[in-house]
């Protein structure tokens, strides 16, 4: 379907999905096949062998690219793998200036696996983008972002950090997980290309693990998708179809999980246990008049500290929480609390995690989508 003129949720529901063909149902079918019949060798209908080419995956690719406004769009079978063709781009030598409050994963990647391959990983505080600048060397080839960010929800100037790379002809990467394309367009704005971890919003049910890579520019495209086939990261056509699913809601999800974040965080504000509580969408937020620019609204991901900073309190709250389960990632209909000292920033030193705000009584929440006042009650009465 040809969905240019069409708007963000009609998108959501049908954009690169046709009835079968075959058989007229409406749902993509589940193209469980390694391989495809060839007429004569080389002779066939635009598919090969499915590591390279999956028609579920390929109507997920194409919804996943309208939803950001993008003309081409590539899934992987994480976000990770996502994250690992796009920093496959770069060669030896090559420099790249990254948000310093990066999701654990990425950091892990980037240092502990890229670095041994000679590439250079410079991590910046972005809040003012115009640092940027004083990090950028003749060897600098990328620009790596995150906002918000995790777990400190800092707010990156999507469009400023895009005008500095466009002067020094630099790739802007904009990992796009926290927000989904429902709240923020990156390639609107200038990025290169716009990641996420489809794992979180997109698939929205925590049953599946799934990245994607969009962009606008054709040759970033061609080699994205020939590392893709060529590295192997390539998700199946039952994740494909889970996630196909999943963006069907994405919407109406997100306007759920918008509203009850801006309660939460404002109980969480004014409740005598809390010390701080990072939330986009406060005014006092130091990026809240950019955050306001660039983003349709401002999420469910909050985090907070308790007053006296103790470990052992952040953890007894965590445990007492019964709506809310512990556990790593975010993104799905449930609500879930994290340490992200100890959980998702347990590879980055102690002293590197402080420095971005990730203090030991620090608590991340992906506030789901069930009933606002029983997620309030149950932070309340872990909140002894
Ligand atoms: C989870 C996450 C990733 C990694 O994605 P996976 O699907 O878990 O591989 C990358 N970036 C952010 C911001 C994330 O939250």
């Amino acid at each position: 379907m040809s969905s240019e003129h069409l708007h963000f949720g009609t998108r959501a529901i049908h954009a690169g999905q046709e009835p079968d063909p075959s058989t007229g149902a409406i749902m993509t079918p589940i193209y469980q096949t390694s391989t495809y019949v060839q007429e004569r060798p080389g002779k066939h209908k635009g598919y090969a062998y499915a590591r390279g080419k999956n028609p579920t995956r390929v109507a997920l690719e194409k919804c996943i690219a309208s939803l950001e406004n993008a003309k081409h769009g590539l899934c992987f079978s994480s976000g990770q793998g996502a994250e690992d063709a796009i920093i496959k781009l770069l060669r030896p030598g090559d420099e790249v200036i990254a948000t310093d409050d990066l999701y654990g994963g990425s950091y892990r990647m980037f240092t502990k696996i890229f670095e041994h391959f000679g590439i250079i990983f410079h991590f910046v505080d972005m809040g003012d983008a115009q640092h940027i600048r004083q990090h950028i060397t003749p060897k600098t080839k990328m620009i790596w972002v995150e906002t918000p960010t995790n777990p400190i929800m800092k707010i990156i100037d999507i469009e400023a950090t895009a005008a500095i790379a466009k002067e020094h002809q630099l790739i802007l990467v904009v990992d796009n997980t926290f927000a989904s394309p429902y709240l923020q367009n990156p390639l609107d704005l200038g990025a290169s290309i716009v990641m996420h971890s489809a794992t979180k919003y997109l698939g929205g049910h925590s049953d599946v693990v799934m990245g994607a890579a969009c962009t606008n520019d054709d040759k970033l495209y061609e080699e994205l998708a020939f590392i893709a086939n060529s590295c192997g990261a390539t998700p199946g056509p039952m994740d494909s179809f889970l996630v196909l699913r999943g963006l069907k809601t994405l919407h109406v999800r997100m306007d759920r999980h918008c509203q009850n974040g801006k309660l939460i965080a404002e109980f969480l504000r004014q409740h005598p246990k809390v010390d701080k509580v990072y939330w986009p969408g406060f005014p006092e937020h130091p990026n809240h008049a950019i955050a306001k620019k660039q983003m349709r609204g401002f999420g469910g991901m909050i985090s907070f500290t308790l007053k006296g900073n103790s470990m052992e309190e952040a953890f007894d709250l965590a445990s007492r929480t019964k709506v809310f389960s512990l556990a790593e990632s975010l993104g799905g209909v449930e609500s879930l609390i994290g340490h992200p000292a100890t959980m998702t920033h347990a590879s980055i030193p102690k002293e590197v995690r402080e420095k971005a705000g990730v203090v030991d009584s620090l608590l991340r929440l992906s506030v789901g989508i069930e009933d606002a006042e029983d997620l309030i009650a149950d932070l309340k009465q872990a909140l002894i």
